[in-house]
């Protein structure tokens, strides 16, 4: 039976046919971030407790949990009694191929009709295509149920109520669904470019991207997109070797697909293409432009300051606090380093308290270093200075003052050199200048688990030794960007 879920494999975490396929045919190839999901799972079922509490009195139909047929019985049991709030109830289509459980099936007392209510985690539901449909789909179940049309609602992850909420409708529905039964059943693995943006979230990344790194795809070559995949594969161009060959020459006025436009792979993209590409094969650097270091600073000047934050990405998980680590690493001129992480505490005063913290460690190192470069990674560290800047100010103007400090490391990279990695983030640049980290967990997800776990710890001695981990992960983000800081130093200066 069809249900709702079943549309989220296609749109989540980025639309993929591919990942249809291999959920039906090979699920023992992924690899799930269970904590992570766990959490997630946690939070939407908080979400859903508080909302339900709020509507008056519920009843659920009674059968015994994955026996669909008898939920569905009982359900008409209680829509026909006219129950007032109907929490999961189970319907079923009249030709039994469809089959969902909405969160509320709320009776109008005035009009004596029923509305469809479901209650989502998203806190903005404009970038999930997976949600619009299972509601279209509850909605059409319904309808056939009930007889008239229904009303449908969705209750976001931050209280807001949308309703009506515009559902598809069920050709629309139908559509859909059937395109991903058919590639349920598909004999072999469909054909899809991997990117890395793409499937770096995905659970069968290890599968799709490790295989096509090994076979040296044109898929992992930076600055290559889908369109020109696809446009390079209709040319014979499979992999790294083959566009070598081929030749830069060749390689400009190949025409792609983008959106609805067609474009030409132009002589500026073609050149980068084809350097990235004899990188990769080379497995070697090349060096694009003169290095400019930090204002004032020659190489192997010290002291600086590694700087970088990690903040919830999903507002949907609810954690009170949006950069829940400030992290610090003052490398001296003689080679020690002095860390400084600021965990926001848990709770809505957290924000502000790890600002005021951040502010007064940074006013602490300004005043016994002066104006050092506080050295970061991408934009992102920029963008949350602003943010918190707006949001509880600059005392002392040391927000500021930072902010005339930072140099974007990741910027200077893109400017001045070739790597040979599949993408240019922390992560893999500090796999090829050769850092190691201790823990074998790490990253963004694992980080706001941990946080999580922080934040709900039962006593005291548990929260010290989740904050240790969570510190000593920062600390080694912080001693990774200072690695690859000192390799372009020693190799691009
Ligand atoms: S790893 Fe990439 S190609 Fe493979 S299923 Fe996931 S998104 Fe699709």
């Amino acid at each position: 039976m069809f249900s709702p879920s079943d549309f989220r494999e296609l749109f989540q975490p980025n639309y993929c046919e591919r990942r249809i396929w291999l959920n039906a045919n090979c699920p023992e190839l992924a690899v799930k971030d269970t904590d992570f999901i766990e959490m997630v799972q946690e939070k939407g079922l908080a979400i859903e407790k508080t909302h339900v509490q709020t509507v008056g009195p519920i009843q659920e139909p009674e059968y015994e949990e994955g026996d669909m047929p008898a939920g569905y019985e009982d359900t008409l049991r209680l829509i026909k009694s006219k129950v007032p709030i109907i929490y999961q109830g189970v319907l079923i289509s009249k030709d039994g191929q469809f089959g969902a459980i909405p969160d509320l099936i709320i009776l109008n007392s005035k009009t004596n009709e029923y509305r469809i209510q479901e209650i989502k985690l998203a806190t903005n539901i404009n970038n999930h295509q997976e949600i619009e449909l299972g509601v279209g789909l509850s909605k059409f179940v319904a309808e056939e149920i009930l007889g008239y049309p229904t009303i449908t609602e969705i209750v976001t992850g931050d209280g807001n109520l949308i309703s009506p909420f515009d559902a598809p409708d069920k050709s629309q529905v139908v559509t859909v669904a059937n395109k991903i039964i058919g590639l349920e059943t598909l004999e072999k693995e469909p054909v899809e470019p991997v990117g890395w943006s793409k499937c770096k979230d995905c659970q069968y990344s290890d599968y799709c991207y490790g295989k096509a790194w090994e076979n040296r795809s044109i898929c992992t070559i930076s600055g290559i997109e889908k369109g020109m995949v696809w446009a390079l594969w209709e040319n014979g161009v499979d992999n790294w070797d083959q566009i070598i060959k081929l030749g830069v020459d060749k390689l400009y006025g190949i025409q792609f697909q983008r959106g609805s436009q067609i474009q030409k792979i132009g002589p500026t993209r073609g050149g980068k293409i084809f350097r990235q590409t004899k990188c990769l094969v080379e497995g070697s650097f090349d060096k694009k432009a003169e290095i400019i270091l930090p204002a004032g600073y020659q190489k192997g000047d010290r002291p600086i300051v590694i700087f970088d934050i990690e903040n919830t990405v999903f507002d949907e998980l609810e954690f009170d606090v949006d950069v829940y680590m400030w992290g610090l690493t003052t490398i001296l001129p003689d080679g020690t380093n002095e860390q400084n992480t600021i965990i926001a505490p848990p709770g809505n005063q957290g924000d502000a308290e790890g600002w005021t913290q951040f502010l007064e460690t940074m006013g602490r190192i300004f005043k016994e270093y002066g104006d050092l470069p506080v050295i970061h990674f991408s934009s992102h560290e920029v963008t949350k200075i602003n943010n918190y800047i707006a949001m509880f100010g600059d005392k002392d103007g040391v927000g500021e003052r930072v902010k005339k400090n930072m140099w974007d490391l990741y910027r200077c990279i893109l400017d001045t050199v070739i790597l040979p990695v599949p993408s240019y983030g922390l992560k893999q640049i500090e796999k090829f200048v050769g850092f190691e980290r201790s823990q074998e967990e790490y990253g963004g997800s694992w980080s706001m688990v941990k946080y999580n776990e922080y934040a709900e710890s039962p006593d005291i001695e548990t929260a010290d030794k989740i904050l240790n981990e969570i510190k000593t992960y920062n600390a080694e983000d912080l001693l990774a960007t200072y690695a690859v800081y000192r390799w372009l130093e020693e190799n691009i200066c």
